[in-house]
């Protein structure tokens, strides 16, 4: 049993799923679901359509070079069937995925550093730019009577200073 891979956006092929095409330089070219053949057909680049593996990885979104991955690689010499040797490579499996989720997370934590106070400042610049949107309708006529009463009473003491004088 061989686990292929997607040739448009990389995910696995698991075998009786998804389609194969051929092509008349018998290249093949298998596809995990109607949507990444409908774009091979359309000719689209995976590396400019965002969803896919191939684009995250040219954008630097995801890890890249990394130990682990030797595993995984393609071989296609025939391995003669081992009791012991599966056993061990089944757990080795177990290790390395764990090993590089650990590693995938730090990579990610890496790639968001310092994204929460760039946003902060973001929403704080928004709000001082629609202030009035923000500010409740009470507080602006409260705002408006208190000039009002500020006016009157700087003029009230200069009306009394006219009575005494005449
Ligand atoms: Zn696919």
């Amino acid at each position: 049993m061989r686990l292929e891979k997607c040739y448009f956006c990389s995910s696995t092929v698991y075998p009786g799923h998804g389609t194969m095409f051929v092509r008349n330089d018998s290249k093949v070219f298998r596809f995990c679901r109607s949507k990444c053949r409908v774009a091979f057909k359309h000719k689209r680049n995976p590396r400019k359509v965002r969803w896919t593996k191939a684009f995250r990885k040219a954008a630097g979104k995801e890890m890249t070079i990394d130990s682990t991955f030797e595993f995984e690689k393609r071989r296609n010499i025939p391995v003669r069937y081992d009791r012991e040797l599966v056993n061990t490579t089944v757990k080795a499996m177990k290790r390395v995925t764990e090993i590089r989720a650990k590693r995938e997370r730090a990579f990610y934590k890496l790639r968001m550093a310092g994204n929460k106070e760039r946003e902060k400042a973001e929403f704080i610049s928004e709000v001082q730019r629609n202030i009035e949107l923000v500010q409740a309708p009470g507080a602006r006529v409260k705002a408006q009577v208190s000039k009002i009463l500020e006016k009157k009473t700087q003029k009230q003491p200069q009306q009394q200073r006219m009575e005494i004088d005449s």
